[in-house]
């Protein structure tokens, strides 16, 4: 994989923030609280399954003591839908009660702190920092960890060394914004199983060779190939 020169990653960021200026979380929250709930329950789960669940939760209780108040039976059964939701249940419910004891109620804005929170790691603190706090934070997810790899903005075998990797990779006029549009790009276009690269909109900056063609392309190319054999095999008259 070749690493991209600054002005193709200044050219892909470029690319992204003209189709999308102010990319937000699909996560849907109206505190720091609730997005801190949200992210938690989002590991390894959809931001649409987190959103179906927490549309019941947050209007019974958005609050840390009202959360405690419902008691783990009632949390868990607003959130049961959810992937791991046991664990995620104990850790929300040690979160709040951390949130009142040291700091009053309120999202702190301090990594440490955050990281301290049962149930809130790097990767959600990072979340944190950066949509609630506005700081330029490079959250790693899958999607995240796949586009840098692919595109060469920067390569890695740890979530740590991509993160560290794109703090330096990424031009500094869009860092605030970097993690959401590579996101998006991964979940929408640069998907897992196979990229999308012919409607991709930063193909001609992105280093990933070779660029997956679209699939009624390959299907007639290989008919083309298939009946051309045939043809001169005298198998096919031609039309
Ligand atoms: S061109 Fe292909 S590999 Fe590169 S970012 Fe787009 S979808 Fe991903």
């Amino acid at each position: 994989m070749k690493v991209m020169i600054l002005a193709k990653r200044r050219a892909l960021f470029e690319i992204l923030r003209s189709i999308d200026p102010e990319p937000k979380t699909e996560l849907i929250y109206k505190t720091p609280f609730e997005l801190l709930v949200a992210v938690i329950l989002s590991a390894q789960a959809t931001d649409k399954g987190v959103n179906l669940a927490t549309a019941k939760l947050f209007p019974n209780a958005h609050t840390p003591q009202a959360i405690l108040d419902l008691g783990l039976p009632g949390l868990k059964s607003f959130i049961k839908t959810i992937g791991l939701y046991n664990a995620k249940a104990e850790n929300i419910m040690g979160m709040c009660r951390r949130l009142l004891d040291l700091h009053g109620g309120e999202v702190p804005h301090d990594r440490a702190a955050l990281e301290a929170l049962p149930g809130v790691g790097r990767k959600t603190a990072n979340v944190i920092l950066n949509c609630v706090f506005g700081e330029p934070t490079m959250a790693v997810d899958t999607h995240i960890f796949r586009v840098a790899n692919r595109t060469g903005l920067a390569g890695g075998k740890t979530v740590h060394s991509v993160e560290q990797g794109l703090l330096a990779a990424v031009p500094p006029e869009f860092a605030m914004h970097a993690h959401h549009w590579l996101i998006l790009l991964g979940r929408y276009t640069c998907k897992a199983r196979r990229p999308e690269c012919w409607r991709c909109p930063v193909r001609t900056a992105c280093s990933y060779r070779p660029k997956e063609q679209e699939p009624s392309a390959v299907s007639a190319k290989s008919t083309r190939l298939a009946v051309g054999r045939a043809l001169s095999r005298g198998r096919v008259r031609p039309a």
